[in-house]
């Protein structure tokens, strides 16, 4: 399959500059016939699933458990990539190389309209308990003429090492995990007022108030949101211009709907993507925003949210630092808090016994001194919770004896 229309068939080293000047004029899109005809030619079982449909909208919408049936084009360099679960069901996604280095080029579009030093140093949150010491090498690539010196904090990683970190790099973009940003400012064990970047881009969740409001004082600086998923890339992000949230429409075909987003990314043809369903509830804004940037704005109204859990010790524990993603066989899970404190993770498996086990040991691990209790059928868990893969009972009690023993 090949969309001509994606910048990712141009040179790599004209990327950011095509993503540059193309976010400058309201987008276009490829009509619907090519588009389809597109995605028919990549394998007969999207031929059936489009059958006769002349338009983008009658062709059914992929659910998360449609993805491992889409065939994929055998290459060398195909990379799989679980997701994190949300809404606790996660899905293996699989691109080659080209179209993992375009989705950073289109993940880093926003810093293209803001104003960096050539040499940018940033430290960026990730899935983990570790975290990089100020020696350490950074990893080091260019982009849209910036060179970047990165180094990465796990979003559960000790506090002390994540200070020592940003007080020697000083970097100037904090990106990454926004609960686990706001869990070091909550946890840091020192003044954080030398670190002063010039913004913090947080991700990969839906960024409460109070998290923002919590980040930009922290930090003393704006904090401009982005928002994506890992089977379609980087989805929408918050302008230094304008604050709205500009959708990379020109890439990844976006339709808002009642029952959740649905994208389709134009970029991706080892695994293509004809109408994923998200399952966000998002909107377009109606008015263009005044700003030079003329992609179209969304407002995004509901996406993930899930709350912390906490361990024996009253520590606050982000869900985006579990693991339970590389244990083997794990289809499904949701884990809830009780207001005693114990945890009961429900999961879905084809190897049950093996996954329970698993799933017990790593729980255990990660919310040290509670009781665990695990429990096969993740529909066992009536919890209304779209939006919620992680929920707790626990949490407010908790908060107010958090912040009498953070002073
Ligand atoms: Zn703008």
């Amino acid at each position: 399959m090949r969309l001509d229309h994606s910048i990712i068939h141009a040179a790599e080293t004209h990327w950011a500059e095509r993503l540059r000047s193309r976010a400058l004029e309201p987008p276009d899109r490829p009509d619907d016939a090519s588009l389809l005809a597109a995605f028919r030619e990549h394998a007969d079982w999207y031929r059936d699933r489009i059958g006769a449909a002349q338009s983008l909208a009658d062709v059914p919408p992929l659910a998360k458990a449609d993805i491992a049936q889409i065939p994929v084009l055998a290459k060398d360099d195909l990379k799989d990539v679980r997701t994190s679960g949300t809404s606790g069901f996660q899905v293996t996604v699989r691109n080659d190389k080209r179209e993992r280095e375009f989705r950073r080029a289109l993940l880093y579009r926003p810093q293209l309209f803001c104003e960096l030093p050539n040499q940018v140093t940033q430290v960026v949150f990730v899935d983990g308990a570790w975290c990089a010491r100020p020696g350490d090498p950074p990893k080091q690539f260019d982009y849209g003429g910036c060179h970047y010196d990165t180094w990465f904090a796990g979003a559960a990683g000790d506090p002390h090492d994540i200070l020592r970190l940003l007080n020697a790099v000083q970097p100037d973009l904090i990106r990454g995990i926004a609960s686990a940003i706001v869990r070091f400012i909550e946890q840091a064990p020192g003044p954080l007022h030398r670190i002063r970047p010039r913004y913090v881009g947080p991700g990969g969740e839906y960024l409460r108030h109070d998290w923002r409001t919590r980040i930009a004082t922290a930090f003393d600086t704006q904090v401009l949101d982005r928002y994506g998923s890992t089977e379609t890339g980087a989805l929408a992000w918050q302008c230094p211009h304008c604050e709205h949230y500009h959708a990379n429409a020109d890439e990844i075909l976006i339709e808002p709907d009642s029952n959740g987003l649905i994208a389709t990314p134009l970029f991706i043809s080892s695994q293509p993507l004809l109408r994923y369903r998200l399952g966000d509830l998002v909107e377009w804004e109606p008015e263009p925003t005044d700003c030079l940037i003329q992609l179209p704005t969304l407002r995004i109204r509901e996406a993930r949210r899930d709350d912390w859990v906490i361990d024996g010790a009253g520590n606050r524990i982000s869900p985006l630092g579990f693991q339970f993603e590389q244990i083997p066989g794990l289809a499904a899970w949701r884990l809830h808090q009780a207001g005693d404190g114990s945890l009961t993770m429900y999961f879905d498996s084809a190897t049950p016994g093996c996954t329970a086990a698993a799933l017990s040991t790593s729980l255990l691990e990660a919310v040290p001194g509670r009781v665990v209790r695990v429990v096969e059928g993740v529909w066992r868990f009536t919890r209304p919770g779209k939006f919620k893969r992680v929920s707790s009972d626990f949490t407010k009690q908790d908060r107010e004896s958090y912040s009498t023993s953070a002073r």
